[in-house]
């Protein structure tokens, strides 16, 4: 779920809602402003109903907020660089650049969130009794009642040990303290993250047969979201500690950027055995990068005439990392640039070392899974995904 708007800093992490926030927070709004509460508390004006009902959702996504907050600080302050958090649909997403560096740090910064949740649950519950004892039984009393058991819920569906919840994520640093190795850990709480959504996908299928459709379909979507998310951490398993040197293909063919499509197919495309070639100017830097698919899509009468430099990526629209950095930092800077998924590295010298392109991320797996040690036999091969985030649902509406 991308950003849709950034509302700014909190703390000095970012803050950022998807469109899809505004479904959930309708959903508590109406709910409340025009089904519950004039039903417990009639009476009173309309308007203060729907009053109470947004000032309701609001306090909800502040909890949510809270909570990631709690991750991202506690990430923050162990040397975890936090990229930001964004609420959507089914609740918040602290988003991460880099991985724990120990156990005890996975296991602080998973836990973070629960203990913060299971605070509002505590305040929301105390300010509930107050208002109890000082309005009886207002409708201050009830909401404030009713986030207080939300957030016990949350603070208690967080836990449940499947990845990408944060109870799978204390497995995770629990089993890496044990194993010492951080990647079949990984590998083993996405399991039972994957087995767990799957379970909720079965129930919210009973649910729905049963008609009860509505809920069912909201477990469902949660099974499905807990399943690819589960299946992403898998992906990421399987090449942590891998590094960029270990994959890229080195020394690069690089064709200069003023010659002309044709050429560059004569010269280069039909002579080498590479499909993507990284492009040098004038000065002798690297401008650039040409995919085939690039070439391809422009008319074969035109390619006399276009040159290189003016249908590549330019350099700027392309990722670029370093030998020595981690493989998964790279390949969650290639998404979204251009490329067709291929990063060119550099060293410290600023010279072009290597390119990664998706064949060299898929042989690097293939190479990690004949590496595992031989306690890993029975692991499943591990399927493709996108790089996952610190990211949980809120269970229900
Ligand atoms: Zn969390």
């Amino acid at each position: 779920m991308g950003e849709s708007i950034r509302l700014g800093r909190i703390a000095g992490i970012a803050v950022g809602v998807n469109w899809s926030v505004l479904i959930i927070a309708t959903l508590i709004a109406l709910g409340l402003g025009v089904g519950g509460l004039p039903q417990l508390h009639p009476g009173h004006p309309e308007a203060l109903y729907l009053v109470t009902g947004v000032l309701t959702a609001g306090l909800f996504l502040g909890s949510i907020l809270a909570h990631e907050l709690a991750h991202a600080i506690v990430a923050r302050r162990r040397g975890v660089e936090v990229e930001g958090i964004v609420l959507w649909l089914l609740g918040g997403v602290a988003k991460f650049r880099s991985e724990a560096r120990t156990p005890r740090d996975e296991i602080a910064i998973a836990a973070a969130g629960p203990a913060m949740s299971l605070i509002a649950a505590a305040v929301f519950g105390i300010a509930s009794g107050a208002s109890a004892l000082l309005v009886g039984e207002a409708m201050s009393t009830t909401v404030l009642g009713w986030l207080g058991v939300l957030n016990l819920l949350l603070t208690a569906f967080n836990l449940i040990p499947a990845a990408p919840l944060d109870g799978g994520r204390i497995l995770r640093g629990v089993l890496w303290a044990r194993r010492g190795d951080p990647a079949s850990a990984a590998a083993s709480a996405a399991r039972g993250g994957k087995g767990f959504g799957i379970a909720l996908i079965a129930l919210g299928l009973l649910l729905v047969v049963g008609m009860v459709a509505l809920d069912g379909l909201w477990l469902m979507l949660l099974g499905w979201f807990i399943v690819t998310a589960a299946g992403a951490e898998e992906f990421h398993a399987s090449l942590r500690g891998v590094r960029v040197r270990d994959v890229m293909t080195r020394a690069p063919v690089v064709a200069p950027d003023w010659l002309t499509l044709q050429e560059v197919v004569d010269q280069y495309v039909l002579t080498q055995r590479c499909s993507t070639f990284p492009l040098r100017g004038f000065d002798g830097r690297i401008s650039g990068l040409l995919p085939l698919a690039a070439v391809k899509r422009v008319p074969s009468e035109q390619r006399a005439t276009q040159r290189a430099r003016d249908v590549a990526c330019p350099i700027d629209r392309v990722a670029t990392g370093h030998p020595d950095e981690e493989l998964t930092e790279l390949l969650q800077r290639v998404r979204g640039t251009c490329g067709e998924g291929r990063a060119l590295v550099f060293d410290a010298a600023g010279e072009l070392v290597g390119i990664v392109s998706p064949r060299d991320v898929g042989r690097a797996r293939e190479l990690h899974t004949l590496r595992q040690p031989q306690r890993n036999a029975d692991d499943p091969p591990t399927s493709g995904g996108q790089r996952a985030d610190e990211a949980e649902p809120t269970g229900t509406p």
